[in-house]
């Protein structure tokens, strides 16, 4: 069939087998790749793909009356941490708020029209920038546009997602935000560490955390998630265990905890961090402790960074072999279409992926014309479907049989992915992958590393654009 070694045992669920730490194996496999949110990624989006396509799209989507999710992008912060690589805009003028909550109005009621308004919300997740800029009464306004739009669940069972800043959403804004049918919080904490807090230029003291996750909790937030992130100045696996400490006592619903990736190039404000940050080894060793200290605390390893409790619905979700991958990282629902709103906002319509402009200019310029923002995008071909579900599976799942692709885009897996099965070979023998006759199934020392073994199946994992990439560590 092809060079690759074949195990005697079809492929299994792999999310049972425990997470191993090989710091040889991370260091040797430390490349720059996508994270695959997408597949396509956005660094195959096409200039050449404009409205009409995307009024196409609408239009098929339309047909199908399904329910949709939302998008909305918020791009404000009224102050910068240094390590940040987002698409935001730094201000303390409140007025940009007016002017950019106007634009969002107009933009949600051209997109329902498209789209076709009464379509249930299942999802829906406000990321920034920082969200939380936004006055109440505006993101109530939203709320409220949203609302006569798109038919929302009042009884939690629609996730309804926000990230908020603890320095700028008190538990007052946090109870009014429940109250408008938010059921899930995302908080940005990164590390309790003082001295790291400062070097980045992000203070929040962890009383402050505490008293956002208490409000969150007290007024029924179904489900919080913190963000941390490795790699930064002054971290030792030290001095991160007592963050870790701090994090298992609050014990969050889930956790984000991701590699900082140092691109002072691309990102002006990077420039501003201690030069002194932690080499390939000292990384390697927080995400060690990392992996120990949270799985030893009950935490279960989903992929690709994020870490659920075992009775939280992602880790439900990938037990029962249902979790699925989009923008946000993973998901519990379906894949539904995913309508972008505001300036950068990526979309995922039928067939297709559309990004808005990426400047406030041209964001504002082509609502102000009456249309929608579309500024770039790319339409799948089948090549690009069979992959994407191929990627999707290994992300979620750690896994993948060959039949259920076959059966899905009728196909021979085996002879369609010749190339790329030979290309395991080096992953197979290095204990990353197990591949049989049947399937290929992602081993403990892969799945900190699944983003690699994906990689061999993206066609252009080849291009200028893909060697952009962050680092795996
Ligand atoms: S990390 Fe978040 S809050 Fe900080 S500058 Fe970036 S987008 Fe704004």
């Amino acid at each position: 069939m092809n060079p690759i070694p074949i195990l005697p045992t079809p492929c299994a669920n792999a999310p049972d087998d425990p997470l191993a730490i090989d710091a040889h194996l991370l260091s040797r496999y430390d490349i720059s790749g996508p994270r695959y949110t997408s597949y396509p990624t956005a660094l195959q989006f096409r200039d050449d793909f404009g409205a009409s396509d995307y009024a196409r799209a609408a239009a098929q989507s339309k047909r199908t009356g399904k329910p949709v999710s939302l998008y909305l992008h918020v791009p404000f912060c009224d102050t910068v941490c240094f390590y940040c690589a987002c698409t935001k805009i730094v201000t303390n003028n409140r007025a940009h708020a007016d002017a950019y909550v106007q634009r969002l109005h107009a933009e949600i009621a051209r997109q329902a029209s498209l789209l076709g308004a009464g379509r249930a919300l299942a999802q829906m997740h406000w990321g920034g920038g920082t969200p939380t800029f936004l006055s109440l009464e505006q993101i109530t306004s939203l709320i409220d546009a949203i609302g006569r739009q798109f038919v929302m669940s009042h009884d939690d069972s629609a996730e309804y997602a926000i990230e908020i800043d603890p320095r700028s959403a008190g538990p007052a804004s946090i109870r009014a935000l429940r109250a408008l049918g938010f059921n899930r919080l995302s908080i940005g904490v990164q590390d309790f560490d003082p001295r790291v807090q400062e070097a980045i230029h992000r203070v929040q003291p962890r009383g402050l955390v505490e008293a956002t996750l208490d409000a969150a909790r007290s007024c029924g937030f179904k489900s919080v998630n913190f963000d941390l992130i490795y790699g930064l100045p002054h971290q030792t696996p030290e001095s991160f265990s007592n963050t870790l400490d701090a994090v298992i006592e609050m014990a969050p619903e889930r956790l984000s905890v991701f590699s900082y990736a140092h691109l002072p190039q691309q990102f002006k404000m990077q420039r501003c961090l201690p030069d002194a940050l932690p080499d390939g080894p000292q990384k390697a060793g927080l995400l060690q402790t990392i992996v120990a200290r949270l799985t030893a605390a009950g935490y279960v390893y989903i992929g690709m960074d994020h870490f659920a409790r075992p009775d939280d619905e992602l880790a439900l979700a990938q037990a029962a072999g249902t979790l699925h991958r989009n923008f946000q990282g993973y998901s519990t629902r379906a894949d539904c279409d995913l309508i972008g709103v505001g300036m950068s906002a990526i979309g995922r319509i039928g067939d297709s992926y559309a990004q808005n402009a990426k400047t406030l200019k041209t964001y504002y310029d082509a609502i102000d014309a009456g249309g929608l923002a579309i500024a770039r995008g790319v339409r799948l071909n089948q090549d690009d479907h069979i992959r994407r579900d191929v990627i999707s599976r290994l992300m979620c799942h750690m896994a993948l049989e060959f039949s259920s692709i076959e059966q899905a885009h009728d196909i021979d897996f085996v002879s369609y992915f010749a190339g790329e099965l030979g290309e395991m070979a080096d992953l197979v023998a290095d204990g990353l992958v197990a591949v049989d006759a049947h399937g290929l199934r992602v081993l403990p020392p892969g799945r900190l590393l699944v983003r690699v073994v994906a990689q061999v199946f993206d066609a252009y994992r080849r291009s200028a654009a893909n060697a952009r990439c962050a680092k795996v560590m």
